[in-house]
């Protein structure tokens, strides 16, 4: 199994081999062409397995081969995480992965000045990487508009939800387009994630890695 055979395009390809990323893990290869294809995906995958090159690569490539121009204050893809080292990580993993593309990036956090983020949002996003609280308050002073977004990515869900953001993303849900991509990562399946996967993902992809 290769990068290019999973559908991947040559400038993400060769950013990987210059990683020294040679082949794709498990939860890699089948994510990939799952959420290459459009469809939504629920992933049962611990750290360490792979899994964030396992979302942001498709979700960058999907953003690239749209080559649409992002509105004032939208995004594109937004990645929802659970605290403010984890976003940072995400984000620099997309940047990473991303590095050919030409495609813009941000991470917004809690805990530090709003104003340089809503400052960043005006000329809109491609990929915003958020914790849930934070994203909340971008949106509710009209800093982020979600009427763009073609892709939604849950990821550590079980953590989010243990942290006590469950009002928090329900609202974002309720403000995001309803035709949308949905990806849903966690490293646990209780009956809670499972009540939101039910709500949320429409005939997803399961993936076990
Ligand atoms: P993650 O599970 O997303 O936290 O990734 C764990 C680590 O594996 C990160 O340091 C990645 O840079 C690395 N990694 C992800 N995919 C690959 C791959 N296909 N080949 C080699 N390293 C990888």
């Amino acid at each position: 199994m290769s990068f290019p055979s999973l559908g991947l395009i040559d400038p993400i390809v060769q950013t990987l081999a210059t990683l020294g990323y040679a082949t794709p893990t498990a939860v890699q290869q089948q994510a990939i062409p799952a959420i290459l294809s459009g469809k939504d995906v629920m992933a049962a995958a611990q750290t360490g397995t792979g899994k964030t090159a396992g979302f942001a690569l498709p979700v960058l490539q999907r953003l690239f081969k749209r080559d649409k121009k992002v509105g004032s204050n939208a995004v594109r893809a937004l990645v929802l995480v659970p605290t403010r080292e984890l976003a940072e990580q995400v984000h620099e993993s997309f940047r990473a992965y991303g590095a050919g593309l030409e495609l813009r990036t941000m991470v917004a956090y809690g805990g530090v000045s709003i104003n340089p983020q809503m400052m960043n949002l005006r000329k809109g996003v491609d990929v915003l990487v958020a914790t849930p609280g934070r994203l909340l308050d971008l949106h509710r002073q009209n800093a982020v508009k979600f009427n763009e977004v073609i892709s939604l990515v849950l990821d550590e869900a079980d953590r989010m939800l243990d942290l006590g953001f469950s009002r928090e993303l329900d609202q974002v849900f309720a403000a995001l387009p309803k035709k949308r991509q949905t990806l849903l990562f966690s490293a646990t399946f209780s009956d809670q994630i499972r009540a939101m996967a039910n709500r949320l993902l429409r005939e997803p992809v399961r993936i076990e890695a």
